[in-house]
């Protein structure tokens, strides 16, 4: 087993250490991995994320450590970026540890306990699991659901726990003097001598993870989204740095968001309300307008064009109107009294053709579709009195509307 620097000592990030063995590339992890004496390198494992980093040699060459896991049997082993010179064991290292991202999962961590205990002590609602990513982290909790003053409470009673700058301690007790010390979580049976995380007189978890030394070193925490689950509550949330990164990004959406309104931030959401009331009623006037002017422009084409064999038969292409308004306007020209055929067309993109008539005439709608259709290519289908379709893009809809009329004698 390698011996964990990072146990007793979570602020250590640079150590000397020698090579122990080397793990070579395989398919899953195609980079090669050295295993140390000793390492302050935490692997991913218990929900944090690995560490990253670097080893230097003797010979001064510098190796990026870009991945860290362990081995069932207890070994840490550091995945390294390309090697020049193949190390060999007995190697003297000196390892440095990316200080940022550690602290970084350091405060999420030691954030998710403070987290976890807050819940607890207000809803007696337990963690079941822990997941840290790399822009948020998250717990499932054992809650069917959660009412949103209980996300705020938690949220508070978490930050006074941070703000109290209460110590950390880190203790080895065995098993059976966990059993009677009320642990938050007693870890599954396995190991006889456990390591406890005391945040003072507020939480006692037995965890192998790294931890800040005081709970003012958690920065802040921030609840974010909570989520049903198959299996409970998800609530996703951050600390310390990133905290103040992802609020400085809300502030900066909202900022963009009410400089569109002219508001101030607290009222985009009445601005947005109001913005989707008014694009529903233009929208609901427009439809006013359209139905008005097809009919204005239906009856003004039924006006110009002489009956002929007991029927009217109008053929209209529209170059600056969508297929819905070409629909619109054959019903209203089929529907004003006498009897009539539309073949009407929208050549803008994408183009298409309605044939209609007055309901029981002695044409048949779904068929003279199918027939023009059929010889460009288009998509479509419909009953004798109504028929609609699509044609490629480029089709000449006005010759199209042509052919229909003769087949039909018109
Ligand atoms: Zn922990």
């Amino acid at each position: 087993m390698t011996n964990r620097l990072y146990y007793n000592d979570p602020a250590l990030d640079e150590f000397n250490s020698v090579v122990q063995d080397l793990v070579p590339p395989s398919a899953e992890q195609p980079r090669p991995g050295v295993v140390l004496q000793t390492t302050a390198f935490y692997p991913t494992s218990g929900g944090q994320v690995h560490d990253t980093g670097w080893l230097t040699t003797d010979a001064n060459e510098r190796l990026k450590v870009a991945e860290v896991a362990e081995t069932e049997d207890g070994k840490v082993v550091h995945y390294l970026e390309a090697l020049a010179h193949p190390l060999v064991a007995g190697t003297a290292v000196r390892g440095k540890i990316d200080r940022e991202r550690r602290r970084d999962h350091m405060q999420q961590h030691s954030g998710q306990h403070v987290l976890s205990a807050a819940f607890i002590e207000l809803y007696q609602i337990p963690t079941v699991s822990f997941h840290m990513g790399d822009d948020y982290c998250s717990i499932d909790l054992e809650t069917a659901s959660l009412k949103p003053e209980q996300v705020v409470g938690a949220e508070k009673r978490a930050n006074e726990i941070v703000f109290e700058n209460r110590p950390v301690r880190i203790r080895y007790v065995t098993r059976a003097e966990a059993e009677t010390l009320g642990l938050r979580k007693l870890p599954p049976a396995g190991r006889d001598e456990l390591r406890l995380i005391e945040i003072a007189d507020f939480d006692l978890s037995a965890c192998g993870g790294t931890h800040i030394a005081a709970t003012g070193q958690i920065g802040s925490i921030l609840l974010r989204k909570t989520e049903k689950m198959r299996q409970g509550t998800r609530v996703e949330f951050v600390c310390g740095g990133r905290a103040a990164r992802m609020a400085r990004r809300d502030y900066t959406a909202l900022t963009e968001a009410a400089a569109l309104f002219s508001a101030q931030l607290w009222d985009v959401p009445t601005q947005i309300r109001k913005s989707f009331d008014d694009s529903k009623q233009f929208r609901r006037q427009r439809d006013e307008a359209l139905d008005q002017l097809a009919e204005a422009m239906a009856l003004d084409a039924l006006s110009k064009h002489p009956e002929v064999n007991g029927r009217k038969v109008i053929v209209q292409t529209f170059a600056d109107r969508d297929i819905s308004f070409a629909k619109l306007f054959a019903q209203k020209a089929t529907r004003a009294g006498n009897p009539a055929v539309a073949l009407v067309a929208s050549s803008i993109d994408p183009p298409g053709v309605v044939f209609a008539q007055t309901p029981g005439g002695s044409a048949d709608m779904g068929s003279l579709l199918k027939q023009v259709l059929t010889a460009v290519g288009g998509k479509g289908g419909g009953s004798r009195d109504f028929a609609q379709g699509g044609v490629p893009a480029g089709s000449d809809v006005a010759q199209l509307l042509k052919q229909a009329a003769g087949t039909i004698g018109a």
